[in-house]
């Protein structure tokens, strides 16, 4: 999607700091950083949100998010991977992207 702002990081028309990638999905920095380890683990394809990913895709998802964690050394200290999904789940971006998070103490449960 051409309007899509993770599609066009994708395609390379928007800058990002990737992490790693696979055939199927995306790692990047976040921009706003809200941990010191803080990536954005996406498809490749286009999806809103997490529902729309066939379960091959989701567990995709997943195992790059916990690549990152190990890349990042936080894997034995611990993470968080968190998709916030819709407008009450604070989806602000609506191309599927799990957020993984660390490298400090995270606070339960989460505003
Ligand atoms: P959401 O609020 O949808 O769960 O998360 C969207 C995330 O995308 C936010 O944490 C935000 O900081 C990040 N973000 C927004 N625009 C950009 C961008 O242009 N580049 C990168 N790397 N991250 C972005």
């Amino acid at each position: 999607m051409t309007d899509c702002l993770f599609c066009r990081i994708v395609a390379g028309e928007i800058p990002a700091t990737v992490v790693t990638e696979t055939d199927t999905t995306l790692a990047f920095r976040d921009i706003d950083p809200k941990a010191p380890t803080h990536v954005l683990v996406i498809p490749k394809e286009h999806h809103q949100a997490i529902g729309d990913v066939d379960p091959l895709l989701a567990g995709q998802i997943l195992a790059t998010a916990h690549q990152v964690a190990k890349q990042e050394g936080i894997d034995e200290s611990g993470y968080r991977l968190v998709f916030n999904t819709g407008k009450d789940g604070g989806q602000t971006v609506f191309h599927v992207h799990c957020h993984v998070l660390g490298g400090r103490g995270l606070t339960w449960p989460p505003g």
